[in-house]
């Protein structure tokens, strides 16, 4: 059997954003060794070429220097050589991204991906990591946050990691730095929770109960006999800052950036918007642990991390998950319904807003995510839909829908169970098969007992607004769609403040503000002679009645301009949604689906 592959990663200053990392082969390719770095990292479905970060790169053989030639953007080739080979290379690390790497005197964060070049032939061999201290005083208390296991390490310290191929290396990201850490038991599984970043008064104990119900919650869901975790053990591992959201999945971890405002204070049992934003994101990303980490599309089993793996199922990947993160917060009592259900009417909201939804379905923004959803631009709402948003709508009605048609025998747990059973229970352990782009609707057909090729055709093929105003009623919901009477003129776009001026981001599709020539970019001047704030015009339009015509001063570039605006009521619905106390039947009906538990 071949040797491992060895990687060292260390940083002799921190404080320059640089990791000094080598990788070493023991008996390099007879023809010369290739390596490669991935063009994408799983789960953010963009290009990235993280090769451009790769800085002083050379190759070494028994002491002396071997040549490495670039083949292309990301790939080296080492001259062919005799014994073990090393390249030494620098990875230049200053995103705060979780997609990417990170690095300075405070703390360091990286995904294999960003650092380890994969050894063209090796990749399904075992792969070795030294994480090794960097040196001086400040590095002393440092630590090690990750899911990869130990070889010659104690948990939490630097030493030496494994994994089985290349493929598990890059899927454990790695924290360093003096952390708040704990940890919890679900389901007899070891959980981590680790926080980066100055967060005073922290209230780990309420985090970790909260987060023990929703983890407990969701193994029990795909294993309701045996509550038997895909993994041995799980790290939540969080970034807090002044201002930032985002997370990326991995099979036994979770990367994490929020807001610092929004982690729980010690002795304030109240329950902010911004903790729920936080809890839905850490069950949103603990429930891609199954759906997408071990149930995939087919495309990505296994990835080609070169180039764009296009798929139009990514509403049920992203979109599903967005369904389940918040429904998992409100059927453990970690929220209430009434909050869970502001939670849906904001998205519906959401979704009801861009016309792009009548443009593109969930299947092909789903596709085209690469160019697209991830490349948005002041056009968005105009030409896309999100298979995140419209995608969590889907598996809503979906789920009502099934629900219905089989007099709740059945429901989309059920599609998610049998989706696990067939492709995800075993993915690691070898049937390592993905879904079909084709084979979906008969599989949901098949495990639901219901018919959804119409819903299918129109709601996720198609580009028709999901229902719900039509479904849930019968789950003792009411929907209601706000118009006030005295709705407020309005000029069709959003504005946002850049530096001393209003911005307009974007010109909503028929609005007033496009009819009239104005343009996303566009800084707005005077209205009517006077001065738009930079906050925006809202105080200004607040004085004026619909149909009105305002002058509009503003600057495309630097050629000031002079704009008619005929202002208009602003028509997009706000919806609010409602639980009904009868009658008891309905009531039923919506605890059968929000209290259910497996
Ligand atoms: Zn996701």
């Amino acid at each position: 059997m071949a040797t491992p592959i060895r990687y060292s990663i260390t940083s002799l200053d921190p404080a320059s954003h640089v990791y000094d990392v080598s990788v070493t082969v023991d008996s390099p390719a007879p023809e010369g060794q290739v390596f490669s770095l991935p063009a994408w990292i799983p789960g953010s479905y963009m290009i990235r070429e993280f090769g451009k970060n790769i800085v002083a790169l050379r190759g070494e053989s028994g002491g002396r220097k071997v040549q490495v030639r670039k083949l292309d953007k990301h790939t080296w080739q080492a001259a062919p050589c005799k014994g073990a080979l090393t390249l030494h290379y620098q990875v230049y690390a200053w995103d705060l991204s979780v997609r990417t790497a990170h690095l300075d005197g405070t703390h360091g964060f990286f995904n294999g991906t960003s650092v380890f070049l994969a050894a063209h032939g090796f990749e399904q061999g075992q792969q070795v990591v030294e994480i090794r201290r960097p040196e001086g005083e400040t590095f002393k208390r440092w630590r090690v946050a990750t899911a990869l296991a130990e070889l010659k390490a104690k948990r939490y310290g630097f030493g030496t990691y494994v994994a089985q191929n290349y493929d598990e290396l890059i899927d454990h990201p790695v924290e360093l730095g003096e952390f708040a850490l704990a940890s919890f038991q679900a389901h007899g599984v070891p959980h981590d929770v680790v926080i980066t970043g100055r967060v005073l008064n922290l209230d780990m104990t309420r985090l970790c109960d909260d987060l023990k119900k929703i983890c407990e919650a969701q193994i029990a869901f795909f294993e309701p006999r045996s509550k038997r975790a895909p993994m041995e053990r799980y790290v939540f591992m969080t970034l807090a800052v002044g201002d930032g959201y985002g997370g990326l999945e991995h099979r036994a971890s979770t990367a994490l950036i929020c807001s610092r405002a929004d982690l729980p204070v010690k002795g304030r049992p109240e329950q902010t918007d911004g903790y729920r934003t936080y809890l839905g994101l850490c069950s949103h990303e603990y429930f891609h642990t199954w759906n997408v980490k071990r149930i995939k599309p087919a495309v990505f089993a296994p990835y080609d991390l070169r180039q764009e793996n296009y798929t139009s199922l990514l509403w049920l990947f992203e979109g599903f998950t967005s369904y389940y993160d918040d429904l998992f917060l409100v059927r453990t009592g970690v929220i209430d319904t009434d909050n869970y259900l502001k939670l849906v009417a904001k998205t519906v909201t959401g979704v009801l807003r861009g016309s792009g939804r009548k443009k593109q379905s969930v299947a092909e923004s789903s596709f085209d995510a690469w160019v697209k959803y991830y490349r948005q631009d002041e056009n968005a709402a105009n030409a896309i839909v999100s298979y995140y948003t419209k995608g969590s709508l889907v598996a809503l009605g979906l789920d009502l829908t099934i629900r219905q048609q089989t007099r709740g025998r059945r429901s989309l747990d059920d599609v998610m169970r049998g989706l696990w059973a067939r492709y995800g229970r075993d993915f690691y352990e070898g049937v390592g098969r993905g879904v079909g782009e084709d084979e979906i609707l008969a599989l949901m057909e098949q495990w639901s007992d219901a018919d959804l090729k119409g819903y299918y055709d129109r709601h996720i093929r198609g580009t028709e607004d999901v229902p719900l105003e039509a479904l849930l009623p019968a789950y003792g919901v009411a929907y209601e769609v706000d118009l006030p009477k005295d709705a407020r003129p309005w000029l069709g776009a959003r504005v946002t403040k850049e530096g001393a001026d209003a911005k307009l981001a974007t010109v909503y599709e028929g609005g007033p503000a496009m009819q009239a020539g104005l343009s996303a970019g566009d800084k707005l001047v005077a209205l009517d002679g006077l001065r738009v704030p930079a906050a925006g015009p809202d105080g200004l339009l607040a004085r004026y009645r619909i149909n009105d015509t305002v002058r509009i001063h503003a600057f495309r570039r630097d050629e000031l301009m002079e704009f008619s605006v005929k202002l208009k009521a602003d028509t997009a619905p706000q919806v609010s949604l409602k639980a009904v106390g009868k009658p008891v039947a309905v009531v039923r009906q919506r605890e059968a689906w929000l209290k259910s538990r497996a």
